[in-house]
């Protein structure tokens, strides 16, 4: 009789064990998939700073990309089959509905001197396009690029976005200094630009809110980047054109690894919001 009671509750336990393998195994695949799928019509957009040699000690180390380093970031993308857009190469990918399968922007904010002496040279010899983002007051200062170095991007069919007048954390200043941090410093930038238009705007340190929302609109930019960490698909941003999302490529020791981390995490995480999880909360405290 015990024996009997033992051999059925140990079937028991296998039909419970197996089950719910199986239905991990379905559930594991099937979300799986679902992650794939997602993957190909969402873009990551990958943050630069400066590239090149460490030569100006206020700059945070992680901030500086070895060119070494950055032509290796390129070289993998190119092997991974991906696609090197700018932002506003991006911005028609998703409002046209257009494929957004093995696409990926860059960018590089602040308009460091070696975004053009180093960066640009690799990005070319990639095929590669890329959007830069200029803070006013600093244009021709040592460090940063001048107005030739500007034009000489876009003549190379890179496109140029603002970055505010003063690198100002627009959610934190007084709202009253938000018309010329954005506005004007988009009509200054044009106007040293020859009356290229700006389309998109950077926010510095990633930092908004609905009165920064509410000027770029009003000015009229197409788009802004925030700091938030994710990846852009036609919902994203059918939904909240200023509120795109990038995720920041540093130098933190891995190589390449690094950069397939971040990209890996970008779209991970991007997955998660279409779950109702945004991991952006406790971003500080994760990265
Ligand atoms: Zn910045």
């Amino acid at each position: 009789m015990l024996k009997k009671v033992v051999k059925i509750l140990f079937n028991t336990i296998l039909l419970v064990v197996f089950s719910g393998a199986a239905f991990w195994f379905v559930q594991g695949e099937a979300l799986k998939k679902e992650y794939n799928d997602f993957r190909k019509c969402s873009v990551p957009v990958l943050l630069y700073h400066a590239v090149g040699e460490p030569v100006e000690i206020e700059w945070p180390p992680s901030l500086i990309m070895p060119a070494s380093l950055f032509e290796t970031h390129l070289r993998y993308l190119n092997q991974e089959g991906y696609k090197v857009v700018s932002v506003e190469d991006l911005v028609k990918l998703l409002q046209t509905g257009a494929s957004l399968e093995n696409v990926v922007a860059i960018i590089f904010d602040d308009g460091y001197k070696n975004n053009h002496s180093d960066a640009l040279p690799l990005l070319k010899k990639y095929n590669a396009k890329a959007s830069f983002y200029i803070v006013n007051r600093d244009i021709g200062k040592t460090v940063y690029m001048d107005k030739a170095m500007l034009l000489d991007l876009l003549d190379s069919g890179m496109e140029l976005g603002s970055h505010t007048i003063n690198h100002a954390p627009l959610a934190l200043i007084d709202p009253k200094y938000l018309p010329w941090e954005t506005g004007s410093a988009k009509k200054f930038l044009e106007k040293i630009l020859d009356g290229y238009q700006l389309k998109g705007i950077a926010y510095p340190n990633g930092g908004y809110n609905d009165k920064v929302l509410g000027a770029v609109k009003h000015y009229g930019f197409t788009y802004g980047l925030t700091g938030k960490v994710g990846v852009n698909t036609h919902q994203t941003f059918a939904e909240a054109p200023y509120e795109m999302y990038r995720i920041s490529i540093v130098d933190d020791g891995n190589g390449v690894h690094g950069l397939r981390n971040r990209m890996e995490r970008a779209y991970l995480w991007g997955f998660l919001q279409t779950k109702g999880i945004d991991l952006n909360i406790i971003r500080d405290w994760l990265i």
